[in-house]
């Protein structure tokens, strides 16, 4: 895909913000295990970075999908991984069913505010008991008046300790599992609604995840995203937003951990010679090199296609595979030839490490890509 002085723009606007306003804090915000969310996207929302896709009548830019791909690989330059999910779970996955499905009166209510940076966003899919088995999620929300009233609990859910607002998949009936979900907003400030826990993980460290409790929480049914029961059609559709996005991220940040590496050890010498002159060294980083190459290409492939207006499906899931394998590869690899630098916190690649095997587990893990892709290819065996 040919990109514009455009693209180049939005990119040049998000490195400068980021050298400047967020990579000095990183490792500060790593240790405390939270960042000011409601700080920096209220300073990106005011670079028009929250809204680039996002409906003008909400105040974004109206773009086509292309240039929050832009966003998505130009996030790898922030010096960890747990903030670009955090502006990713805003921009690219608690928000795109709102922004397609909802309706004026909700996008003016938490769209908006969204885009501007005012409001953090969460989702709230998965569940203690049901993360790859989306259809079998136990949350409800019956219908009592003009208000649904939502019981239940989600869990792992980034920017949880934070968000102003949930975007909550939750049973509205008790027809078929496919057919009987809707995706409800949540004012995270309604009664009833409690973090039961902020949860401790082995990276990602800046990004808050949280436990979520809903107790007879009441919200209005016009919080309803869309139309009754169309809930988990509406997730499945956000899900190819939110697996690009994890693709072109988790991309370039195997990019940055090439780039860091060869720079590393270029400078770092032993018997004579820099390691990186070493034959097994340099051949494996071209091998690794050449698997972001096709990742990235693969990636572009589903930004065109969503641009196009086609169903990505398909090769978002495939993307999302790739990049969960790629990512691993690349930060493993990498990680060898820093030795023992390698295994200390204080190195990017380490963190990369570290926050890069979340890949191939969020947003789905790595087998239910190959279960989407086996049902494309007619493989998957009937009545599963
Ligand atoms: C840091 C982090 C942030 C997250 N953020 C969010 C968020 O903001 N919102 C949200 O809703 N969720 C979020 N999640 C949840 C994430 O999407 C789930 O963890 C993921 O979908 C996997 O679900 P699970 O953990 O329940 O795994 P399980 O369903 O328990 O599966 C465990 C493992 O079993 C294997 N497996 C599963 N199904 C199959 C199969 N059919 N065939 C073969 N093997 C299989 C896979 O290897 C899988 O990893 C987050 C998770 C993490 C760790």
């Amino acid at each position: 895909m040919q990109l514009t002085p455009e693209h180049e723009s939005v990119r040049d606007t998000l490195i400068r913000f980021i050298d400047k306003e967020v990579n000095p804090h990183v490792d500060q915000w790593e240790r405390a295990q939270i960042f000011p969310a409601h700080q920096v996207f209220r300073r990106l929302g005011e670079l028009g970075m929250l809204g680039l896709t996002k409906p003008v009548e909400n105040g974004g830019a109206g773009l086509d999908y292309s240039y929050g791909a832009v966003m998505a690989e130009g996030l790898a330059h922030m010096h960890c991984g747990g903030i670009p999910m955090a502006i990713g779970v805003q921009t690219d996955m608690a928000t795109p069913a709102l922004a397609h499905r909802g309706s004026r009166e909700l996008r003016d209510e938490f769209l908006a505010p969204a885009v501007a940076g005012e409001y953090v966003a969460c989702l709230g899919v998965s569940e203690v008991g049901s993360g790859s088995d989306v259809a079998s999620v136990k949350t409800t929300a019956r219908k009592q008046g003009g208000d649904y009233v939502i019981d239940g609990g989600k869990m792992w859910t980034t920017n949880g300790t934070q968000a102003d607002f949930c975007v909550v998949l939750a049973n509205t009936s008790d027809g078929s599992s496919h057919k009987n979900k809707s995706l409800i907003v949540v004012p995270m400030k309604t009664p009833g609604v409690s973090v039961a826990r902020k949860l401790v993980k082995m990276g990602m460290h800046a990004s808050d995840t949280a436990q979520l409790h809903f107790d007879s929480v009441r919200v209005p049914q016009r919080y309803r995203i869309g139309e009754e029961g169309m809930g988990f059609i509406y997730q499945m559709e956000q899900f190819q937003i939110e697996r690009l996005w994890g693709a072109l991220n988790a991309g370039a940040m195997a990019q940055r951990a090439i780039d860091t590496t060869v720079a590393y050890t270029r400078e770092r010498r032993a018997f004579g010679r820099s390691i990186l002159d070493n034959q097994w060294v340099h051949f494996t980083l071209a091998e690794l090199q050449t698997e972001v190459a096709a990742l990235r290409a693969l990636s572009w492939q589903g930004v065109q296609e969503v641009v196009a207006g086609q169903d990505a499906t398909r090769t978002a899931t495939m993307a999302k595979l790739k990049a969960g394998r790629v990512i691993r590869a690349v930060a493993d690899g990498c990680l060898q030839f820093w030795g023992g630098m390698g295994y200390m916190d204080e190195t990017p690649i380490s963190r990369i490490f570290r926050d890069g095997r979340l890949t191939s587990i969020g947003g789905g893990a790595d087998e239910v890509m190959l279960q989407i892709l086996s049902k494309f290819m007619g493989t998957f065996p009937a009545g599963h």
